[in-house]
């Protein structure tokens, strides 16, 4: 080890790098070896209209079940999973889910919209239109079934070419959406052009909005701001009637959020569709 003798600081910021590196490189092998091993699992979250409290959808979110760290939520390793590439594999794996799912619930007579997380790489990938098509054809889903989100800060990562990617896949029949809105540094402009037809207002402007008059502000002018561009607005982060109630009143059009239910995996979807009853008048007293 000459990081002593040399004591120039680069060799030691050398080794922290391949300390760093042989630490990643074991939470990638770890992470193939996830989906060798069957440890992901698909968990979904219920979408509703926010008028009548039907469920119109789901959203697609990943968990992994890691044989000793337990339940590991998207947060602590999807970031590194774009990082690296393995988020290619990893999306393929909850499109493959979610499309089976879907069909499996339009045979129960349930016919809902799924939405699944796209991140940046996913979007550079020249091929994903076709790949999607391909295992939407193989489960026979109808592409408007099908919606992606998409953040902000994913496309303006490289706008040209995710708008090129977005356009071939709106033309394809897919909805799009735009996720954790209000969050990132989008621009109006790419708003304006992007082929969109969802926002999703992030939970930060939603979670406690009936206490905050500046959140209600910034909700209120999202809505108003989709609505007038034609988009359908979805509220994510409802953890209370109050706030269902007052999004409502603001006419925001679905929501998801702990009040209503937490994701839940895949298996557990019909029954809860069954045993779901929406809060009683939920019209404005
Ligand atoms: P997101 O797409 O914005 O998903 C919404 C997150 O908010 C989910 O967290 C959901 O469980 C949580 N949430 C929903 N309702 C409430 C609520 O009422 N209160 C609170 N406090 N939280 C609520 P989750 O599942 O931990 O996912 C976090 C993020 O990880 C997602 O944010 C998404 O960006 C990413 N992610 C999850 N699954 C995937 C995936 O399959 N692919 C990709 N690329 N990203 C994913
Ligand atoms: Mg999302
Ligand atoms: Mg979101
Ligand atoms: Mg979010």
């Amino acid at each position: 080890y000459c990081a002593k003798q040399r004591n120039d600081g680069a060799v030691v910021y050398d080794a922290l790098i391949d300390k760093a590196s042989e630490k990643n490189l074991s939470l990638l092998t770890e992470l193939r070896k996830g989906i060798e091993r069957d440890e992901f699992r698909l968990h979904v979250q219920p979408k509703l209209s926010l008028d009548t409290g039907r469920v119109v959808g789901i959203e697609s979110l990943v968990r992994w079940c890691h044989p000793e760290r337990g339940n590991v939520f998207p947060d602590d390793f999807i970031p590194f999973a774009e990082q690296t590439g393995f988020i290619r594999v990893l999306t393929r794996w909850v499109l493959e889910q979610s499309a089976a799912l879907c069909r499996d619930m339009a045979l129960r007579g349930i016919h809902l919209k799924v939405s699944v997380n796209l991140s940046t790489r996913d979007l550079l990938d020249q091929e994903l239109p076709e790949k999607i098509m391909d295992i939407l054809r193989r489960h026979q889903v109808a592409p408007g079934s099908f919606c992606l989100e998409i953040t902000e800060s994913a496309i303006m990562d490289d706008p040209v070419r995710a708008q090129q990617t977005l356009e071939r896949l709106h033309a394809l029949g897919l909805d799009l959406s735009i996720d954790d809105f209000g969050t990132g540094y989008s621009s109006l402009a790419y708003l304006k052009r992007l082929p969109v037809n969802e926002l999703k207002i992030d939970k930060s402007f939603v979670l406690n909005m009936e206490n905050d008059a500046g959140d209600t502000k910034i909700v209120r002018s999202t809505i108003d701001l989709g609505h007038n561009m034609g988009l359908r607005v979805v509220a994510e982060g409802i953890e209370s009637e109050a706030v269902w109630r007052l999004l409502a009143a603001l006419g925001c059009d679905q929501g998801q959020g702990y009040f209503m239910s937490r994701a839940i995996p895949g298996e557990q979807l019909a029954d809860w569709i069954g045993q779901w009853r929406a809060p009683a008048a939920l019209e404005p007293a």
